[in-house]
This record gives structure tokens, C-alpha cells and sequence, in this order.
């Protein structure tokens, strides 16, 4: 046992540790993305166990599943990388460079032998493997610095499958024996780099599991899992920077608040379920007609408010109409249609200055005025007349 024994149990040990790292992760949270990065790095240690530290086969026969798990743990990786961002992972074309790869290793194995080609098709297999996930992330608008650095991740170890064998062997002008590829220089900086790649792969990773798992907390606590649209924090923080970029950018904005009319009766009539069935029906008919951009949370209890960004007076009055008249049959998917109760709208217009609560206040005015008319309608806050006090005289 030496040094050099210890120096192989690097890889192994780092592939292991950030496995299991990566599985904890993967029992706490079982997103596929996640098990597919412990699987890569079950792949690579067990690659590096196979060629370090495992016995030497007949015509170096032990060569072949090592770099077939090099190769798997590049697709793993890749894998993990493009279902992060829930995109098609090209599992085929993977499998079949995999596959070509391994073909034309094993012919370098055994039909002729040379080490110098087969480390040129195991790493520009694995290379194209790379640049697959750099073509799917490419056109991916990279909102957050970490989807940068997993996009640059791809794009080094791509470079370093592909350049690195190509340099180094030009250089040392191949290999007679593995004792000395062995002590290479080549080898020695596949381990080194294999290493750094590996762990700055791996911590990349997992800060990107830490950053989904922080928005999908935010998520959940800005969430009203009933209407399924926002709950009153969440509508409160997206409104209130939507109306700022409304204001900012002098494009028209509105906020209706919708009440369901006589809604205790309906849940002392016929049973909470139902009214529960009413809440959860008018927040799927409501982000179905509104659009895209509009954002829609329950407020209170039966209250529901709507801020849509570039909806001018008439256009925020034809759509609380349609939200209004729709509702019954929005309803008649989840219960008896007759026991859909109505709904009264009230509709604010910001102008410039506008704060959400006094642009809410003032949607709250006309909702109360919509059902002091009788209910079941659509009403806009009109400001009061400005009295003149009188100056003359
Ligand atoms: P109005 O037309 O004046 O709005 O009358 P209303 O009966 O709708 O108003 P009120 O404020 O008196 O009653 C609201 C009712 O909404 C009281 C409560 O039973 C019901 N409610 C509030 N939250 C929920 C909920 O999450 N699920 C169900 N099923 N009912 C709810
Ligand atoms: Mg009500
Ligand atoms: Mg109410």
C-alpha cells in the first residue's frame, strides 16, 4: 500500500459521499433529478473502484465496465441536469453514443489494442454526452445565477472531455503499457480535473436542490390550495409589484374584488363541501377566462381579488362580466348547477401614485355598492366630486 493507493481512493470516495449525499436528498424531497444525480455519482465511483483499486483482469478485461460507468455517469448527470428544468432528457441519443462509444473501446480492447484510442473514444463519448445538455440549455432563459453555473458546468466538462485527451495526447505522444499511463501525466490530470469537476458539479447541485426547495416552500406558503390561486400574502406581494411595474412603465391596471353573494346561506343549507366545491370552481373559472399575466388570489373567505396588468376601465368591466355570467356553469362540473351561488364584482383603475391597499380600498367601495344594488353585478369606483370650497364673494 502507498500513497499512489490512496490518491485512487479519492474519486471512489468523492462519488460515494456525494451518492449519498444526494439520496438523503432524494428521500427528503423525491424529485427524479435528484436520484438521478446520486445515480451519476454511484456510476463514477463505482467506474474508479473498478480501475483504481479492483483486481486486474485477463486482457485488462476490467476496463470495459469502468469506462461503461464513466459513461453512465455522464448520462446520469446530463440526465439530471435537463429534468431539472422538467425538459426532454434524449435518452436515445445518449444511449446510442454510449453504445458507439463502448463498440469502438472494445475494439481498441481487444480487436486493436491502443490506449491512446481508447481514451479518445471514452472521452469524446462522454464529451458528446456534455454537449447534448449544452444544446437543451442553451435556448433555457437563465433566470437565476445557479442555472448559469449548472449551464457552465455542461459546458467545461464538454470542453475537458474533448480537448483534454486530444492536448495531452498530442503531448506525450500516447502510450505503450498501463504502467505508464498508470503514472502519466494525462492520467494523473484526468484525476485531478475529474475530481474538481466532480465536486464543483455536485456542490452546483445541491445549492440548485437548496434553491427549488426554498421556492417551493415560498410557494406553498403563498399558496390557497382551495381556489387554487394565491392566498392573501401571495396576492398582496405579486399585486403590489405588478402595480409597480404598471406604474412605472404607464400601462393601464385594474383590481376587482369579487364576493360570493348569500354564501353562509349556502354552506348552512346544503354543507361546507359544497361551498368548499363553489371556492375551488370560481378560482379554476377565474384563471381560466383571465389572462396570463393577471394575479388572482382569495383574499377572505368567499372574497376573491383579480389584478390585471394592461386591463383598461371597459376591459376590466368585460371581464368581471365573463367571470360573473360564467360562473354557474364553472360550477355545474362539481355540483348541482342551481346551487351555485352569484357574485358581485367591485373594479378600481390605478393611476399614477396608486397604492395596492388604497386601490383595494377603493375596489372593496364598489363591491360594497354592487351589493347594496341587489347583488349579482359588476361595479366601478367612481371618486367622489372634489367640493369646491367657494372663494369669491
Ligand atoms: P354577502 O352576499 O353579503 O356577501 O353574504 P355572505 O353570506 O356571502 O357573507 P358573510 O360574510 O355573512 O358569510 C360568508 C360566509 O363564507 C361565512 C362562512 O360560512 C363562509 N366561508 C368562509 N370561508 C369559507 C371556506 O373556506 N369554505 C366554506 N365552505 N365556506 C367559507
Ligand atoms: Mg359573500
Ligand atoms: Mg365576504
Amino acid at each position: 500500500m502507498n500513497g499512489q493507493f490512496f490518491i485512487s481512493l479519492l474519486n471512489p470516495g468523492i462519488g460515494l459521499l456525494f451518492a449519498t449525499a444526494f439520496f438523503l436528498l432524494w428521500l427528503n424531497r423525491r424529485e427524479r433529478y435528484v436520484a438521478y444525480a446520486a445515480a451519476a455519482y454511484i456510476a463514477s465511483a463505482l467506474a474508479f473502484l473498478i480501475l483504481d483499486v479492483g483486481p486486474v483482469l485477463p486482457m485488462e478485461l476490467q476496463r470495459l465496465p469502468a469506462n461503461i460507468g464513466f459513461l453512465l455517469t455522464g448520462i446520469f448527470f446530463a440526465a439530471a441536469i435537463i429534468q431539472r428544468y422538467a425538459l426532454p432528457v434524449p435518452w436515445r441519443a445518449m444511449g446510442v453514443t454510449a453504445i458507439a462509444a463502448t463498440a469502438a473501446f472494445t475494439w481498441f480492447l481487444l480487436g486493436h489494442p491502443s490506449i491512446a484510442a481508447r481514451i479518445l473514444t471514452i472521452s469524446i463519448g462522454a464529451g458528446i454526452i456534455a454537449i447534448m445538455v449544452v444544446v437543451v440549455l442553451w435556448p433555457v432563459e437563465k433566470r437565476h445565477l445557479i442555472d448559469r453555473v449548472l449551464f457552465w458546468v455542461a459546458a467545461f466538462s464538454a470542453l475537458n472531455l474533448i480537448v483534454r485527451p486530444v492536448v495531452l495526447l498530442s503531448l506525450t505522444g500516447g502510450f505503450d503499457n498501463y504502467v505508464g499511463f498508470q503514472q502519466s501525466v494525462y492520467w494523473t490530470t484526468v484525476q485531478f480535473t475529474q475530481a474538481m469537476v466532480s465536486i464543483a458539479a455536485a456542490i452546483s447541485l445541491m445549492v440548485a436542490v437548496a434553491i427549488d426547495q426554498i421556492a417551493e416552500l415560498r410557494r406553498a406558503a403563498d399558496a390557497d390550495n382551495l381556489s387554487g390561486l394565491l392566498n392573501r400574502r401571495g396576492f398582496e406581494a405579486q399585486a403590489d409589484a405588478a402595480l409597480r411595474r404598471c406604474i412605472d412603465a404607464d400601462t393601464p391596471v385594474a383590481l376587482m374584488i369579487a364576493d360570493l353573494d348569500h354564501f353562509k346561506r349556502v354552506n348552512d343549507n346544503h354543507g361546507h363541501a359544497v361551498g368548499d366545491a363553489i371556492i375551488a370552481a370560481f378560482g379554476a373559472h377565474a384563471r381560466a377566462i383571465g389572462p396570463a399575466n393577471m394575479v388572482a388570489g382569495r383574499i377572505g373567505g368567499e372574497e376573491f381579488a383579480l389584478l390585471v396588468p394592461g386591463a383598461s376601465i371597459e376591459a376590466a368591466r368585460q371581464l368581471a362580466e365573463a367571470v360573473r355570467t360564467g360562473l354557474a356553469a364553472a360550477c355545474a362540473d362539481r355540483i348541482p348547477a342551481r346551487l351555485c351561488p352569484t357574485a358581485s364584482f367591485g373594479i378600481a383603475i390605478g393611476a399614477p401614485g396608486a397604492t395596492l391597499s388604497a386601490l383595494m380600498e377603493e375596489a372593496d367601495q364598489a363591491l360594497y355598492e354592487a351589493k347594496r344594488m341587489g347583488r349579482n353585478r359588476v361595479r366601478t369606483f367612481t371618486p367622489k366630486p372634489v367640493r369646491l370650497a367657494a372663494t369669491c364673494g
